[in-house]
Parts: C-alpha cells; structure tokens; sequence
C-alpha cells in the first residue's frame, strides 16, 4: 500500500509544483491523475520514487517511509518501483529481449550479463512477460523497429520484470492514437489489478482516465482538488 502524507514540492525556482497532497493507495488499486498541464502530476509521481526530491512530507510504500532512505537504500527500493514513461525510454538500438531485461539488472550487471550470458531466469520470465503483454515472437525485433503502442508493450514488461511494488506512470499514451492509448491503459490497468499492484497513472485526457480507472485524483496548482470515483467527475469538471 501506497502512502503520501503532506506531500509538498517546491523547486530551486520557487515554483511550488506540490502543495500537502495526501493519499492512500491500496494494493490493486487503479487510481488515474488527472489536471491541467503544470499542475504537479510528473512532480507527484517523481517525487514517489525520489527521481525529484519532496521538499516535505512523508511517503510510506508497504511499511517502508521510502522518504527516510538514504541514497543506496534508495536506489534497491527505486527498483521495486516499476515506471512506465510517455516516450517509453527504450534502447532503440537493443532488441525487445534485451531491453525487457534491461529492467532486471542494474545497469552494469545488464552490460556484463550482455556480453556474457542472461540469467536464465530472466529470459524465461522475460518471454513470460512477453506473452503477456502480446509481444510473443518479437523477442529478437529492434527497438528501433517497433510501433509506438509495441514500444509501450515493451515498456510495460520491462517495468514488470522487477517484480515491482508499485506501479507509476506518467502519461503512457500521449504519444498513441485513441485506439492504440486505450488498448495500452486496459492493459496497464489489468496488469496492476491482476498483480495486486497500486497504480498511479498520470493522464491529461479525462475521457481516457474515466475509462478504466476505478479512482480519480485531480490536481490544480499543486493540490488535490478532487478524489472519487469516476462517476463523480462529471459533476466536478
Ligand atoms: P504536470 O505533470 O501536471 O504538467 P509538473 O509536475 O510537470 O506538472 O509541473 C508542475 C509545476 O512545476 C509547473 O509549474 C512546472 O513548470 C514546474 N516544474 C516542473 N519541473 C520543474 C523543475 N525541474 N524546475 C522548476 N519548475 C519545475
Ligand atoms: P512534461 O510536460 O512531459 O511533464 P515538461 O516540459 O513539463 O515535461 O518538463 C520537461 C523537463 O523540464 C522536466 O525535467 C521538468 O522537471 C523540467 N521543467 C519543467 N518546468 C520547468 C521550469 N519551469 N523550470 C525548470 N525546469 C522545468
């Protein structure tokens, strides 16, 4: 379970991007944020995972206060994370295999296991993965080659073969069309819940959001403006 208490973030530049946000998220737990381009939602979710620094406030993930890590601590729970990226960060000239795997090791671990020899393991949970998210037989395909809506497939299970705690996303689809960006938000929600994992998926477009998220926070300037279920955003935005 997921908890963020007073979460505030202001950055070098005096802009205040979080302003005491709380939330509780249980395990399974789809929750969709949405709100206006600079209302916090990347600060939100870079703040979980300590890629931006929280000015104050505490977040809890599964009994552990992931703000009192130090930075080694850090970088193991930062593992246990699974993120998923708008421009999905693969390594275009790495095939789908090996950027799935990518998500497994650590970064030079991953380049000695490279040029030497994968974990067994690791391949066999990767092709597992693969299947799951409808990549199976594009193991070998370069990055570089894949459609938007495969690089994501790919994204998501390089997220997942950390068997991660939590899962946080930011904007997944802006770069799909609608019909690809639905697909993909189904399957991310569907992994979430089948893995009993919370999610947390930045989303500008609310339509998307309402479609498959059974929760909704909305962020304005920094606060959580809003926190329902779907059927009640209407009556809100
Ligand atoms: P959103 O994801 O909802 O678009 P962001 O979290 O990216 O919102 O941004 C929230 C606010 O914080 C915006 O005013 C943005 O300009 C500002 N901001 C984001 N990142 C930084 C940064 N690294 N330095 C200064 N201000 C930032
Ligand atoms: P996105 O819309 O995808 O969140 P942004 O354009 O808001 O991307 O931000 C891109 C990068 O610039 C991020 O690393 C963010 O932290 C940083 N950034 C955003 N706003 C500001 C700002 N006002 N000052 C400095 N850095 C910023």
């Amino acid at each position: 379970m997921l908890q963020v208490d007073n979460l505030t973030k202001t950055y070098p530049t005096g802009q205040k991007a979080l302003d005491a946000c709380s939330l509780k998220v249980e395990k399974s737990q789809v929750v969709a944020v949405i709100g206006p381009s600079g209302a916090g939602k990347s600060s939100f979710i870079r703040c979980i995972n300590r890629l931006v620094e929280p000015s104050e406030g505490q977040i809890w993930l599964d009994g552990t206060e992931v703000t009192a890590l130090n930075s080694d601590q850090m970088a193991k729970m930062r593992r246990h994370m699974g993120m998923i990226f708008q421009e999905y960060n693969l390594v275009e000239r790495l095939t789908v295999m090996e950027n799935v795997l990518s998500g497994r090791l650590g970064f030079v671990s991953f380049w000695q296991a490279f040029f030497r020899k994968f974990p067994q393991a690791d391949i066999d949970r990767a092709f597992e993965l693969l299947e799951r998210v409808g990549l199976a037989g594009y193991e070998n395909n370069r990055a570089d080659a894949l459609s938007g809506g495969q690089r994501q497939r790919v994204g998501i299970a390089r997220a997942l073969i950390q068997e991660p705690k939590i899962l946080l996303v930011d904007e997944p689809t802006s770069s799909l069309d609608p019909k690809t960006a639905r697909t993909i938000l189904a399957l991310i929600a569907d992994l979430a819940r089948e893995r009993g994992l919370p999610a947390l998926i930045n989303i500008h477009d609310v339509g998307l959001a309402l479609m498959f998220a059974e929760r909704v926070v909305g962020l304005s300037q920094g606060k959580i403006v809003f926190d329902g279920g779907p059927e009640q955003v209407d009556e809100h935005i």
